[in-house]
């Protein structure tokens, strides 16, 4: 057998290509049962969870939510999500760093579709691989957190390019770190031209309406 490609790399295109057949009907899926699926990605520790808890919390009263949230070992972010009263469940993946299409699919089992109208898919923190891994989501959100760098776009590019959306979090604590809004601007639209970004705090709720009206405009354009 002539090698012309090693074994390793064979293997992994074979799990994306059947991540992206089961991720394909996932969609297909989520389009009969009229849900709209937004994925949220970030490193760890940007504020993933804390603006999931508000942005369900808001949208509760008028629409049926629930939220599947990826961790590698702890159940304490359904634990914080549930306080909402969405649905939530958790996806514990132990050593795996990014959610994939199996998982998501597997956390819906016992769920009816049909009984929601938005989902939320909260991957693992980390910026590197969830990148390659389609869910069968309809807007995928980025988040960077003003405790980040501002170039961090350009050291992740993959992640944003895949991204429909930036959010940067935490701005309540811009001037305390001496944030750059121009320049992480600059470098999210060096890597993704043209992508709405939004700035909000989970805590105070600045930008919060912004942020709501991308999601009734999102399952308005269904
Ligand atoms: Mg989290
Ligand atoms: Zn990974």
């Amino acid at each position: 057998m002539i090698a012309s490609q090693p074994r390793l790399v064979i293997v992994r295109q074979n799990v994306l290509k059947n991540n992206d057949v089961l991720a394909r009907e996932l969609r297909e899926r989520f389009r009969q049962a009229d849900v709209s699926v937004v994925s949220l990605v970030s490193s760890p520790g940007s504020g993933k969870t804390a603006f999931l808890e508000r942005t369900l919390s808001a949208l509760r009263s008028q629409y049926r939510v629930a939220a599947v949230v990826g961790d590698l070992a702890t159940h304490n972010d359904a634990v914080r999500l549930a306080r909402s009263q969405a649905l939530v469940k958790q996806i514990t993946t132990d050593t795996v760093c990014h959610l994939d299409a199996k998982m998501v699919d597997a956390a819906l089992e016992d769920w009816d579709l049909n009984d929601l109208d938005f989902l939320f898919i909260e991957n693992v923190g980390n910026l590197v691989c969830p990148s390659s891994y389609d869910l069968g989501e309809g807007l995928r959100v980025v988040l960077l957190s003003v405790t980040e760098g501002e170039d961090k776009p350009l050291k992740y590019p993959t992640i944003f390019n895949t991204a429909d959306l930036a959010v940067i979090t935490k701005i309540d604590l811009a001037q305390a770190v001496e944030f750059d809004l121009a320049t992480a601007n600059h470098s999210i639209q060096a890597v993704r031209p043209g992508m709405p970004v939004i700035q909000v705090s989970a805590k105070t709720g600045e930008g919060m309406d912004r942020w709501l009206e991308e999601l009734y405009s999102f399952r308005r354009n269904r």
